[in-house]
């Protein structure tokens, strides 16, 4: 069982010192090996999302502290803000548009769940099942409901797309890259992080995508810094500069998600 995500909270302290290495441009992902040897569920991620291998059950515990009656509102929050997004946000409104006319088609009650994960989850991408999750514990502002599900959502459209792997770690470092690259190194990041430093592009942005890729690919892959970078670099020419379906890197404070959502319609993209 395999399942990427982005936990906030887990992204390594030091920043990547990726710069010194150079990318390859022509080189297409080529397959790699996970040289840690374990099969266990937790090297795909899997234990993360706890709601996913078994039952929620309700403890007596849970009764006597309500926690089951917190869990259910704050679900019911989570699904009232992918409603919204889904109605409201020209973003999510693109990728929903791009998967239906790459044949992927979603049914927001089929693809779509709110659960509890491990603390710091902020959601996940479950390829098995081809579903997205929103960690209701964990992402309460809509803002933050919206940068998720667009990142999950450009997952899902690579898998749909492109037949990902994820098992592959090349095939992985790509989809994170193009996730951080659309989505979370731009204005949805801000939201998210606070971050209110201005990107200066190209450098400064390629150094958020790389560290961002970096960190979701640690958070649920059992491979050393070293070889997650390694993959990285690998595809990173390639992938960063696949724009599809955005077309365009989003800049923060900028009209660009609006200017995206218009020309999904040029692309061919429904909405
Ligand atoms: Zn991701």
């Amino acid at each position: 069982m395999t399942f990427i995500d982005i936990p906030e909270a887990l992204r390594p302290k030091n920043p990547p010192k990726t710069e010194s290495k150079p990318s390859q441009p022509s080189e297409p992902p080529k397959p790699s090996e996970n040289t840690s040897g374990k099969t266990d569920e937790s090297q795909w991620g899997y234990d993360l999302y706890p709601e996913r291998r078994r039952g929620a059950s309700r403890s007596l515990t849970d009764v006597l502290t309500m926690t089951k009656g917190r869990e259910e509102l704050r679900k019911m929050d989570c699904e009232r803000g992918v409603y919204r997004c889904i109605k409201e946000s020209p973003l999510v409104r693109l990728m929903l548009g791009a998967l239906k006319s790459s044949g992927c088609a979603i049914d927001i009650r089929r693809h779509i769940s709110c659960e509890k994960c491990a603390p710091n989850v902020s959601g996940g991408f479950d390829p098995i099942l081809n579903q997205v999750v929103i960690c209701h514990n964990n992402t309460f502002k809509e803002s933050a409901i919206q940068g998720v599900l667009t990142h999950e959502l450009i997952h899902m459209f690579d898998y749909c797309r492109n037949n990902l792997d994820f098992k592959n770690l090349d095939h992985l470092a790509c989809t994170e890259i193009r996730a951080a690259n659309l989505v979370h190194c731009s204005f949805v990041s801000a939201w998210l992080n606070g971050d209110t430093s201005i990107f200066k592009f190209r450098d400064t942005h390629q150094y958020c995508v790389r560290n961002k890729a970096l960190s979701s690919m640690l958070a649920v892959r059992d491979v050393t810094r070293e070889q997650a970078m390694e993959a990285i670099e690998r595809v990173f020419s390639k992938c960063y500069n696949d724009l599809e379906p955005l077309g365009r890197r989003l800049r923060r404070n900028s009209l660009d998600m609006h200017r995206a959502f218009q020309d999904g319609y040029y692309y061919g993209y429904e909405d």
